[in-house]
């Protein structure tokens, strides 16, 4: 039994440790405090730019910069391992496994997106309270979808709810409510789709309880409809046509925030293209085994290349990255969100810094895509009190990277080192 009294205790006396000539890109969207200093007592930031205690134990960082840890508002656990997706393959040691990853990466939380099977109420339960290690868990636990249709149970996604009446939905949703799911995940585009009455009580039902509902989304056409119905978050982007501005505008008024996924559409046919980072350690030590073999080879090549839905998947991404930068130019909160973990080419630690050089892409700087990985994320997690950014009286944890992101978000990717809560837990995925 571990005694947490103790734990307190010795945190609390921990001295205090002084980050020293360090540059610090704290999430808020600010410029880069270059060559300043950070207190760390107690697992917290005591102060930035402020004259060094005497007696502090001193981390020189000379040339280096720091980043809050990302939260990944849209990623999935448990579901892949290797190359394959079954709900056999979720176990407490896989989805450990996977948080950890995570972590290494630089990703300190991340929200499952309705996918877990019942033994990940406990596993959320765990990481919440800091039992266990690696980045920490949020759920919608159960989601709600399509009797035939999304989510697909032969990929893994077998404890879902699937009503056919307005009477389960609410039946559904009562009985979910006890477990404390951080969100409500619905999947609403598909064939056949969700019927808007369907969701329409769900998002009623999910309100009364107080629980904010996220949609799996696609068509504009929707989109306009779930606004109606008091959807809070729109888990991917609108990709099927460009959003109008009086929508953009609608979906300021009523506070929706909307997380792109744009890797998640780049992934679906980028591995037929040779991008520049195939053979870098960075992506491929975040492959399950196997996945590297099956992207490369040329089967899947062919595959790719000889598939109508490939032009598909380019022109959405395409129009995903415009209405990216329609909403963000209204000002529409934008999360960082990958699906990651949802199957095995959508890479768990890797997905999230390429979304956000695809975000830049898009038309965002680096310090607001940086921003949306951050503090936004974390705004969406309702854990902005405690992480998100490098503030006074927020948790010091962070990633150490060897170069400026703020001048090339892929800087990202130069993790040397990753801190959580005053203590370093990792080496980054590369390592020395
Ligand atoms: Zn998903």
């Amino acid at each position: 039994m571990i005694n947490l009294a103790f734990i307190a205790v010795a945190l609390f006396q921990q001295p205090a440790v002084v980050l020293k000539n360090v540059s610090i890109v704290d999430g808020t969207g600010a410029s880069v405090r270059r060559n300043t200093n950070m207190v760390i007592s107690g697992g917290v930031i005591k102060s930035i730019g402020q004259p060094v205690p005497a007696g502090a134990h001193t981390v020189d960082l000379s040339g280096k910069f720091i980043m809050p840890l990302i939260s990944n508002a849209h990623g999935h656990l448990g579901n892949v391992r290797d190359t394959t997706m079954a709900a056999s393959n979720y176990t407490p040691a896989n989805v450990r496994h996977q948080l950890q990853r995570y972590q290494d990466y630089g990703v300190g939380a991340v929200l499952s997106m309705g996918t877990e099977q019942p033994v990940g109420v406990k596993i959320r339960d765990s990481s919440r309270a800091g039992l266990i290690p690696g980045a920490t868990m949020y759920s919608a636990i159960y989601g709600f979808g399509v009797p035939g249709a999304l989510p697909p149970a032969s990929m893994g996604f077998s404890h879902i709810y699937r009503p056919e009446t307005v009477e389960d939905a609410i039946k559904d949703v009562d009985e979910l409510a006890p477990l404390k799911p951080d969100v409500i995940k619905i999947w609403v585009d598909g064939n056949p789709s969700m019927k808007e009455e369907i969701y329409t009580a769900i998002i009623a039902t999910a309100h009364r309880h107080g629980i904010r509902v996220a949609a799996h989304v696609y068509r504009l056409a929707d989109a306009r409809k779930l606004a109606t119905a008091g959807v809070d978050i729109f888990a991917h982007s609108i990709r099927d046509s460009v959003i109008d501005q009086a929508f953009a505008e609608e979906i300021v008024r009523r506070k929706i925030v909307y997380i792109p996924t744009l890797s998640l559409d780049d992934l679906a046919f980028i591995y037929g293209e040779d991008p520049e980072w195939l053979n870098a350690p960075f992506f491929r030590n975040a492959l399950e085994p196997g996945v590297y073999e099956m992207v490369t080879s040329p089967s899947y090549k062919e595959r790719l290349t000889n598939n109508p839905a490939t032009d598909r998947e380019r022109s959405a991404l395409r129009i995903a990255m415009k209405n990216l930068q329609i909403l963000y130019h209204a000002g529409v909160m934008i999360a960082l969100g990958t699906d990651s973990g949802a199957m095995p080419i959508r890479v768990q630690g890797f997905a999230e810094h390429l979304e956000m050089e695809l975000m830049v892409e898009a038309g965002l700087t680096p310090l607001e895509a940086i921003r949306a990985a951050t503090l936004n994320s974390a705004t969406l997690l309702r854990a902005e009190g405690r992480t998100g950014s490098l503030e006074p009286g927020k948790d010091a944890s962070f990633i150490v990277l060897g170069k400026d992101p703020s001048v090339d978000v892929r800087h990202t990717r130069e993790i040397q080192a990753v801190w959580a809560k005053g203590q370093k837990v990792s080496k980054g995925p590369v390592g020395e």
